[in-house]
């Protein structure tokens, strides 16, 4: 395949008002990975108050999960600087133009591992599995908790480049008396394409990665425009999941997750499924690891909103989990247009990812 250079934007399916630049030109160029900092590998610090012995160091446990040699294998703990807590008076108020909601809500983190630098790949898939579970776990517990709760999001960063202020590895869950608004936009672009086609647009896109190749003619001359390769997209694909790397990736080297068969709600996961989720997960991380040389990322679960009209969205949402790798900063020109900046190709990006060889 020839590295032609592309200058295009590309519009997100779900989310048409999310667009992407792909320009690969050099000039487009931000600030790139050798430039971040990297991320702690170290296995046990002294001082951490994640690491195991320093268990005293954090508030106290919300739960644990034990490891198969009886010591803890992951510790939910609340967050010791929240950023949505207990009622306060003075919220909810609105005068003029200035609104405000109440800032209620919970605010966690899981310790993922004992070891302090354990990045996802070098986890053994039953660990991954443990940590999935904690968090469809904690998910459920806290929707259950209080129903003015609309949104529980589990998210992670890993490493400086993706925000992470602790270097041990973790990751946070916040449950909000709103829904965010990316996934508000999700939510209401897909019960629109359902209403007009009749489906689910994320299982539309999954078939459409599964299907071979389209050939795209000029209709007067006859000749080739575009020839797609659709099924390049798919990185990895499990018995209940897949990888994809999306067309309009925002990010060069962002990947999503998703179960094959149509469900809007990650609380439904079947645990039969856990292992084969854990699979994906790590072998996927072990590609974006191998092709960026050390990644550091956020991803997050997208699943179906709480509240009134929950049960409305169940067959036209799918719940996926979004990997976005930080390679780059933001520049001026994409906080300045709202629009993305991808500076690799998605589909050599993708060929990258799936020639990486794994073991096992
Ligand atoms: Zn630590
Ligand atoms: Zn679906
Ligand atoms: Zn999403």
């Amino acid at each position: 395949m020839s590295e032609q250079e592309i200058r295009e934007i590309r519009l997100n399916p779900i989310v048409p008002t999310e667009s992407v630049l792909v320009a690969t030109a050099r000039s487009m160029r931000p600030k790139k990975a050798e430039d971040l900092a990297p991320r702690d590998t170290r296995k046990h610090v002294e001082t951490c108050p994640f690491c195991r012995g320093n268990e005293d160091k954090t508030p106290p446990e919300i739960f644990r999960v034990e490891a198969e040699d009886g010591n803890w294998a992951l510790r939910l703990v609340p967050n010791l600087y929240p950023v949505l807590g207990d009622d306060r008076e003075n919220a909810n108020f609105t005068f003029g133009l200035q609104q405000t909601i109440d800032g209620y809500g919970r605010h966690e983190v899981f310790v993922d591992h004992p070891d302090h630098g354990a990045a996802v790949q070098e986890m053994s898939e039953t660990h991954i599995e443990k940590m999935f579970r904690a968090y469809r776990r904690r998910m459920g517990e806290l929707y259950e908790s209080d129903p003015r709760l609309k949104y529980v999001l589990v998210f992670k960063n890993f490493g400086p480049a993706a925000g992470a202020s602790i270097p041990h590895t973790h990751s946070q869950i916040i449950a909000m008396p709103v829904v965010p608004v990316n996934v508000e936009a999700e939510v209401r672009n897909s019960a629109e394409y359902y209403h007009k086609h009749h489906r689910c647009i994320f299982c539309a896109l999954v078939d459409e990665a599964l299907t071979f190749e389209a050939t795209i003619y000029d209709r007067a001359s006859g000749e080739i425009r575009r020839k797609v390769d659709v099924g390049q997209y798919v990185i990895e694909r499990g018995e209940h999941f897949i990888a994809i790397k999306p067309f309009a990736s925002r990010f060069e080297w962002e990947v999503h997750i998703l179960p094959l068969v149509h469900s809007a709600e990650f609380l439904d996961t079947p645990d039969d499924w856990l292992p084969d989720l854990a699979r994906i997960m790590r072998r996927t991380m072990s590609r974006l690891d191998a092709v960026i040389g050390g990644a550091q990322y956020n991803f997050f679960l997208h699943s179906v909103p709480h509240g009134e009209d929950a049960g409305t969205h169940a067959a036209s949402y799918h719940w996926h989990l979004e990997i976005c790798p930080r390679t780059s900063i933001p520049t001026g020109f994409e906080l300045g247009s709202g629009l993305f900046v991808n500076t690799i190709s998605p589909e050599i990006a993708a060929r990258k990812l799936r020639e990486v060889v794994l073991e096992g």
